[in-house]
């Protein structure tokens, strides 16, 4: 056992002690501590093994769970302390992993945290993403572009001796396969984390100042971004190349690692079991059958009964336009023997099932559904909150749940409790062992709370830890962003990926009313700071709108000497887990405020429930879940509900137009492109935001907007009676424990993995 305190590590590798370190040398001491000792930990390896593929993993900051998960957090911290070193500052010295881009890839962490902390003998695999999505920047008010760089020294990468030959119709590339350790919580195994790169990768061909390049020089470009542009022919290309790249390199492994264990491949479900996270892994199916047939000696009915009995698909979006449908011609261009046995497998639906155009692989305009491909080809097809998979089964996949009932089921979405509480919220995480013990370290069980629910001291208490982390955040928005927050206001954030399914443009529009309200003499009694994190994707016209006016409203705000003092508006840079971090624990109210029905489960609800913000939402995705369990007096629900849209999208229902003339509503959204706005923003994207409003707003930000102001505002009187408010509090963190994402692994395991297991199962 190698001597891993701080201070003799320090001198092993830099011959000083540890007062005498910058935070640089420090954390560079600290991750080779961690992997020492992680390497001392074996890997799991029963027989059978889950692979969870997904484009993206966004895992975050390493250096603080590890510790956690070590069980060294403690030591670690004071040994620095001692020696005038604080943890917090060291970290800021990590640099957070580009690996993925906002819930799916959030979701993937958390899975790979809990199933090393159940011990199951699991991997994930993905992609080595050199700059990730892009790291955002504000610029006169709009979003800004740079590659997001973290492969710098010292990395928590090792790389492994595994290569594969990538085979496509113009050359073949050879893969290299990186490994992070994945650690669980006080456990004595661990997983890993592969991750398959190319050597040929040049982060030269990216021109200078911008996140452009050749889109067609494959051998240079394939792990460079995650979701590269895919708005002309060569970016659609280039997704379906990386996206071969994962799954043929994903299948070699599979298939290498079963043979090792022995098996002759028919049994391959036996060996191995394959979670795709979406439909970005989808083209595993048809690489199976590929290898499984040229290689290993199996006709085309053995190899599809083979790989069918292996696959499992978890489908994160009903939203059209997120549903991957590659063009056949594409495919033959690109990986021609695969997409013949994409030809092969829907003929074969086409046989089963003649007539059922709604299940059909390849359409009448020639393109290959993922979905579709992953379902008929699949074991199991779960959603992931109770209402996505009524969704998915009464209306969105119907054809497929009336030939397949069995494959059905859901999954409700979960979160770590080690990153989303231990880790970023260390006074409330204390404060919960000191009321309730430690054993929700382990089973999440927080309803011991209860207890407490009328002790006027332990409102106080949550109250003091949420000023605590106010301060918290602002001191970390002052350094690293130039943001100034008050810390005696009421913190009411949305953070999430800009959409207009998410409803980013509602809350501006509150925005505006409050800031008509405040200059019409209606001033809050506590000053309020509404704080937005998010990026847009690059060719996403109308979320760039967005954030303009919301960078706008903020600077009109903070101009304006009559509203500032009683409303603030910020929007964070380069939202990511690291800020969400700090985000979370210091707000008062969360918003989940999308169009009913469309948001799948969102996770980020269970996060800031998790750390005591009442939640501000309609009745979508988990939040259906979270009203049920804190129920609705500790909860503020407003909106149509999901029936009364998924029927109004049907019958093309939805005027636009006639809310916007509502007396209440046409003085909001022409202020938009009232003189002070255009004065100080840009007109084009006002103009064009207003437009959209008035006349389509597609994803109905107005239908709600009326009740939403009514709930805002009720929600900041009853901020007001702290104690009242406590008390709601107090049932949303005593019900988390449901969130976990721990339950979440169990159920997977218990349903459809069936992994080797010592955990309890729940009666
Ligand atoms: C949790 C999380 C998300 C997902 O948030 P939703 O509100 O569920 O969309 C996205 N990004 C980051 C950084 C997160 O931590």
């Amino acid at each position: 056992m190698p001597n891993n305190n701080v201070k003799s590590v320090a001198m092993e590798y830099l011959d000083k002690p540890i007062s005498e370190c910058t935070n640089q040398e420090l954390y560079y001491i600290l991750l080779k501590i961690v992997q020492r000792e992680a390497k001392l930990l074996p890997v799991n390896n029963e027989k059978k093994k889950l692979y969870y593929i997904s484009a993206e993993f966004l895992i975050g900051k390493m250096l603080s769970n590890n510790l956690l998960n070590l069980g060294i957090y403690d030591e670690v911290k004071a040994e620095l302390a001692a020696n005038g070193k604080s943890l917090d500052d060291i970290e800021l010295a990590e640099i957070e992993p580009s690996l993925g881009n906002g819930g799916l890839g959030r979701l993937a962490a958390c899975f790979l945290d809990s199933q090393a902390t159940l011990g199951l003998t699991a991997d994930g695999v993905g992609l080595n993403y050199h700059f990730g999505l892009f790291q955002q920047f504000f610029k006169f008010n709009q979003q800004g572009y740079k590659p997001d760089e973290w492969l710098i020294e010292p990395t928590w990468l090792t790389k492994s001796d595994v290569q594969y030959e990538v085979p496509f119709a113009r050359f073949t590339l050879t893969s290299t396969l990186y490994d992070l350790e994945v650690l669980g919580y006080k456990q004595e195994t661990r997983n890993r984390l592969r991750l398959f790169d190319l050597d040929s990768v040049n982060a030269d061909i990216i021109e200078k100042g911008s996140i452009s390049f050749d889109k067609t020089n494959i051998e240079e470009n394939l792990t460079l971004f995650l979701y590269p542009d895919d708005s002309d022919r060569n970016g659609e290309l280039l997704r379906i190349y990386q996206q071969y790249f994962m799954v043929s390199n994903a299948a070699q492994l599979i298939i290498d690692e079963a043979l090792e264990k022995g098996s002759n491949l028919h049994d391959l479900d036996e060996y191995a079991v394959v979670q795709i996270n979406d439909t970005h892994p989808a083209l595993i199916i048809p690489e199976f059958v590929r290898l499984l047939t040229t290689k290993h000696g199996l006709t085309f009915e053995e190899a599809v009964d083979v790989v069918s009995k292996v696959v499992a698909f978890t489908n994160h979006t009903i939203l059209q336009e997120a549903l991957e449908k590659w063009p056949m011609n594409y495919l033959d261009e690109i990986i021609p023997d695969v997409a013949n046995i994409i030809r092969g497998l829907s003929d074969l639906v086409k046989h089963n099932f003649p007539g059922n155009d709604a299940v059909s692989i390849i359409d009448n305009n020639d393109r290959a559904h993922m979905a579709h491909m992953a379902i008929h080809y699949g074991f199991s097809v779960n959603g992931v909150a109770r209402l996505h998979t009524e969704i998915l089964k009464n209306s969105e996949l119907k054809a497929f749940y009336d030939i397949y009932p069995e494959r059905f089921n859901n999954k409700t979405n979960g979160i770590t409790f080690r990153r989303w509480i231990m880790a970023s919220n260390h006074e409330l995480s204390e404060f919960l062992d000191e009321k309730i013990g430690r054993a929700w370290h382990h089973d999440a069980d927080l309803t011991g709370l209860y207890d407490f629910q009328d002790d006027e001291e332990v409102y106080q208490k949550l109250a003091e830890i949420k000023a605590t982390k106010k301060e918290h955040l602002a001191e970390h928005l002052r350094i690293t962003q130039n943001i100034p927050i008050r810390t005696n206001s009421i913190i009411d954030v949305q953070i999430k990926r800009i959409h207009e399914y998410k409803r980013q443009q509602m809350l501006a529009l509150y925005i505006i009313k409050k800031y008509q309200m405040i200059k019409a003499g209606q001033k809050p009694k506590t000053p309020i700071t509404i704080l937005f994190g998010g990026k847009a994707a690059p060719a996403y016209t109308i979320a760039q709108d967005i954030i303009h006016l919301i960078l706008t409203l903020s600077d009109l705000i903070q101009r304006d000497p009559e509203v500032r003092p009683y409303l603030q508006v910020e929007m964070v840079e380069n939202y990511n887990v690291t800020e969400a971090e700090y985000l979370i624990p210091a707000a008062d109210i969360s918003e989940q405020i999308s169009l009913a029905s469309k948001e799948a489960s969102g996770t980020g609800n269970m996060k800031f429930m998790l750390n005591g913000a009442l939640i501000l939402c309609t009745l979508d995705g988990a939040n259906v879940e979270i009203a049920e369990k804190v129920g609705e007096d500790n909860i503020y629900i407003f909106g149509r509900s999901s029936e009364e849209i998924v029927d109004l999208y049907a019958r093309n229902a939805y005027s636009a137009h006639d809310y916007y003339h509502r007396e209440a509503i046409k003085p909001i959204v022409d202020f938009i492109v009232s003189d002070e706005m255009l004065e100080l923003g840009n007109k084009e994207n006002l103009r064009r935001l207003h437009t959209d409003i008035a006349n389509k707003d597609y994803f109905m930000a107005l239908i709600d907007l009326e009740e939403f102001i009514d709930v805002k505002e009720q929600m900041y009187a009853d901020y007001e009676d702290q104690e009242a408010w406590m008390r709601k509090v107090l049932v949303n963190i005593a019900e988390a424990g449901y969130f976990s994402s721990d339950r979440t692994i169990r159920e997977y395991n218990d349903d459809i993995w069936h992994l080797e297991s010592n955990y309890q199962t729940e009666a």
